[in-house]
């Protein structure tokens, strides 16, 4: 079958990989001209883990990731709020929690898929579904025809605004942004395997080792517009690493974005021979940091229903009907908020274990 897919990040490579193993005739196409190299640290979870595996890059993936095996929720006097042992997830779940750095993971993904098989520099315009085939225009000039096109263009989807319309973004009622950066473990004094949050209800900061002797912090506080801010805010929290971690971060490696809420699940992912995936497919809210995971698992299941379909309306149908409520019930939980903000939720660790393994992830 020929397959093409829109966006070469998380989902669009992971598809890519499942589906050139079935043996299919798969080109993803991507705007930017070479794969992406920016981004900070990432947390994946055990559902990401299992999907990974059977996708057949278990090695690679083990090879950049550092399992977790706590969860440490600290006040801002270095108190402890909540902590759990995840050292057994691998075996209760199949796979561990673990926090990588974002551009080996995508290196990781782009080998296993290979380059013969992205074109990159192509801008997506336009999509059509004809009766038995699925039509990609590019910016370029150059028309795609295939048996089925997936988006995996992302919360922005091109692919996702021309069949249903796009998402909408609102300001977030606790931050309006979030900052990040990478920095030396030997600098923090920190435990080395596991994810070490501190809170108080304006804000919060959590670090998470991501190997090579790394670790990356992300963090929020209500009001803080910049760094000077966000800094400022912390600057009484003597107890915790944090302000000398802040302090010592080089401006040039600070990421600071807007965090927006989102809004608009889609009512159908397929449409004819086109369907969406990823982000495109359910845009959520980064608190319960499934984003990845989910489309991890999204991918799995393409592959899945690929292969246990010839007929490629049978394989999207059963690809949606596997997906589609259960992505959405992660997008509701993304919406609930933060341990310690506004509607004091549980701490994710424990969230993770309630809330997203009791569904079929
Ligand atoms: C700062 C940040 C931190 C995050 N941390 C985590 C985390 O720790 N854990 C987690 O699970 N999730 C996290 N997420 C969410 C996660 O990044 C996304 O859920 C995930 O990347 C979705 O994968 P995707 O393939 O759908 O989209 P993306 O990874 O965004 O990939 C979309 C691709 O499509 C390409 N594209 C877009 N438009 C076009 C077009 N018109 N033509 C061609 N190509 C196009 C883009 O260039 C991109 O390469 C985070 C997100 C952000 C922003």
């Amino acid at each position: 079958m020929k397959i093409g897919i829109c966006g070469a990040g998380v989902g669009g490579l992971s598809a890519a990989i499942g589906l050139l193993a079935l043996g299919h005739d798969v080109n993803v196409f991507e705007r930017a001209p070479d794969i992406r190299t920016t981004g900070a640290g990432f947390n994946l979870w055990p559902n990401a883990g299992r999907a990974i595996y059977g996708l057949g890059i278990r090695e690679p993936y083990e090879d950049i990731s550092v399992q977790l095996d706590r969860y440490i929720e600290l006040d801002t006097e270095g108190n402890e709020l909540f902590s759990t042992d995840t050292s057994g997830w691998p075996e209760k779940y199949g796979a561990a929690a673990v926090g990588l750095y974002r551009p080996d993971l995508a290196r990781m993904l782009s080998d296993a898929t290979g380059l013969e098989n992205i074109k990159f520099e192509h801008d997506i315009v336009s999509v059509e579904s004809l009766d038995d085939k699925a039509i990609c225009h590019f910016s370029n000039g150059v028309c795609y025809e295939a048996d089925v096109i997936i988006g995996a263009d992302g919360i922005n989807s091109k692919v996702r605004e021309q069949l249903i319309g796009g998402v909408t973004f609102y300001p977030n009622e606790l931050y309006a942004y979030r900052f990040r950066s990478v920095i030396d473990l030997n600098d923090v004094d920190i435990d080395p395997a596991a994810q070490t949050g501190f809170y108080a209800k304006e804000g919060w900061l959590s670090f998470i080792p991501i190997g090579k002797g790394k670790a990356y912090w992300f963090g929020s506080v209500s009001g803080a517009d910049t760094f000077e801010d966000f800094i400022d805010f912390f600057s009484s929290w003597t107890k915790s690493p944090i302000p000398k971690v802040l302090g010592s971060t080089p401006r040039e490696l600070l990421v600071q974005s807007p965090l927006q809420d989102v809004d608009g699940v889609p009512y159908r992912w397929t449409h004819g021979r086109i369907t969406l995936m990823g982000d495109a497919a359910h845009p959520m809210m980064p608190d319960m940091a499934q984003g990845a995971s989910q489309t991890f698992v999204d991918a799995i299941a393409l592959r899945d229903a690929f292969a246990n379909n010839d007929n490629p309306d049978e394989a999207l149908v059963e690809y949606e009907t596997k997906r589609r409520e259960v992505a959405n019930a992660v997008v509701k939980c993304s919406q609930k908020g933060l341990f310690l903000g506004k509607h004091n939720v549980d701490p994710l660790a424990i969230r993770y274990q309630n809330e997203i393994e009791t569904l079929d992830t």
